[in-house]
């Protein structure tokens, strides 16, 4: 065995539950710096852990003293602390990867120089009313105003469809770093989860995502009826722009694919993804996985990275009622074929991810089918 690597992790939030649950089953110690009994600290019995927050330098400082490297469930941490003791452990991916990652526009800029297809933006400046009807002159309408710091769940994006709305969309993302995309009249969502090890990029197969609400509601591995050439050039494009970042690990590819075929990209995200949860049964090696290898320079033979079987992951997100996700998670018990995954996070609020099911079955129809009840259930609960 190796020499008992310890890894840090910023953030105890479901992700990096389900990274602990990976590090679990290698004896390997995962050190988790959130608040006590987060979702990831609750499944890990050690006193490895740190109290505190991912925003704290200090608290930051305080991992780093007892990990061999360090990682993070979430981009919108304290890179400054992290450029910091990138000089005493390491870090992966690199501090410079997420520090341009976390905002957006910085992340799409740099995206630019490597020839990434994207919607057409504009940045704000002055956030005034006059500066964005004349970017809306420049990108038409509908448009998409955006946060490019601290974005999640579409919690900073405001769909501006004249100039009417001008004022209520600037009211809505006020005192945020702004900028604005032109509409992209996409067909599908698709996202591809990229590997980057030490000296290869490998991708999961393309998988079609379902927002609703802006929230990731529905992936579908694989995307349903698209061409394997589709399929294969969605990952070449996720290869690509994760290329143009340092460092190793996970990193989620979400991607527009348009009326023409033709593939933008949405966002990346420089971690394990909600897109990317399927792999835990859809897989022989999950997205968690294959993050702990990458980062720690263990194996991953790139056939684990293949697609066992159809796999359709449905996620369970706080409703109307502090417990509708518990009645979802009820009816999941008597699917076939489905694994459910509860976070443990305690009380729901609307929005709020709680848990996901996935269902894997020989074809997507008989998937489909299998979790159309859940589907169901989960939609009479919508808050
Ligand atoms: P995440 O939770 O994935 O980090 P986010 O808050 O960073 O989300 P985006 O991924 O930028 O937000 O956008 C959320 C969703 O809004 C997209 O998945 C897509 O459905 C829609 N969207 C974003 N940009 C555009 C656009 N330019 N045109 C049309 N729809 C868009
Ligand atoms: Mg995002
Ligand atoms: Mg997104």
């Amino acid at each position: 065995m190796w020499n008992s690597p310890k890894v840090g992790i910023l953030g105890g939030g479901q992700l990096g539950r389900m990274l602990v649950e990976s590090a679990n089953r290698l004896n390997i110690q995962a050190n988790i710096l959130d608040a006590d009994n987060s979702p990831a600290k609750q499944i890990s019995a050690h006193d490895g852990h740190v109290t505190g927050s991912f925003k704290e330098p200090d608290a930051v400082r305080k991992l780093a003293e007892t990990c061999d490297v360090i990682t993070a469930e979430i981009e919108h941490v304290d890179t400054y602390a992290l450029e910091e003791i990138a000089s005493k452990v390491r870090v992966e991916p690199s501090w410079q990867a997420i520090r341009t990652i976390q905002n957006k526009f910085n992340q799409k800029e740099h995206l630019r120089k490597y020839g990434i297809p994207m919607a057409d933006h504009r940045e704000l400046v002055n956030n005034t009313p006059e500066e964005l009807a004349q970017i809306g002159e420049q990108l038409g309408y509908p448009m998409m105003l955006k946060s490019k710091t601290m974005a999640y769940d579409g919690r900073g994006n405001f769909r501006v469809n004249s100039k009417e709305d001008i004022p209520e969309a600037l009211e809505a993302l006020k005192d945020r770093p702004l900028y604005s995309e032109k509409w992209a009249y996409f067909k599908m969502e698709l996202a591809v989860m990229v590997i980057k090890t030490k000296d290869d990029v490998l991708s999961y197969p393309t998988v079609e995502t379902v927002q609703e609400d802006s929230i990731c509601k529905l992936v579908y591995a694989p995307a349903r009826n698209v061409p394997d050439a589709i399929n294969q050039q969605a990952q070449a494009l996720a290869r690509k722009a994760v290329s143009a970042f340092e460092g190793k690990g996970a990193f989620g590819v979400e991607m527009f694919l348009l009326e023409d075929n033709s593939l933008m990209l949405c966002e990346l995200a420089s971690r394990i993804h909600n897109s990317g949860h399927w792999t835990i049964e859809g897989c022989a090696l999950s997205q968690f996985d294959s993050h702990i290898r990458a980062i720690l320079d263990l194996p991953i033979p790139p056939k684990s990275l293949e697609l066992l079987q159809p796999s359709i992951m449905l996620n369970i997100i706080g409703g109307a009622t502090p417990d509708s996700h518990l009645k979802a998670t009820q009816a999941a018990l008597s699917i076939p074929n489905a694994s459910i995954h509860l976070y443990s996070k305690g009380a729901a609020k609307p929005g709020r991810k709680m848990g996901h099911v996935t269902v894997t079955a020989a074809t997507m129809h008989e998937a489909e089918t299998m979790i159309q009840p859940l589907v169901d259930v989960v939609d009479t609960m919508r808050a």
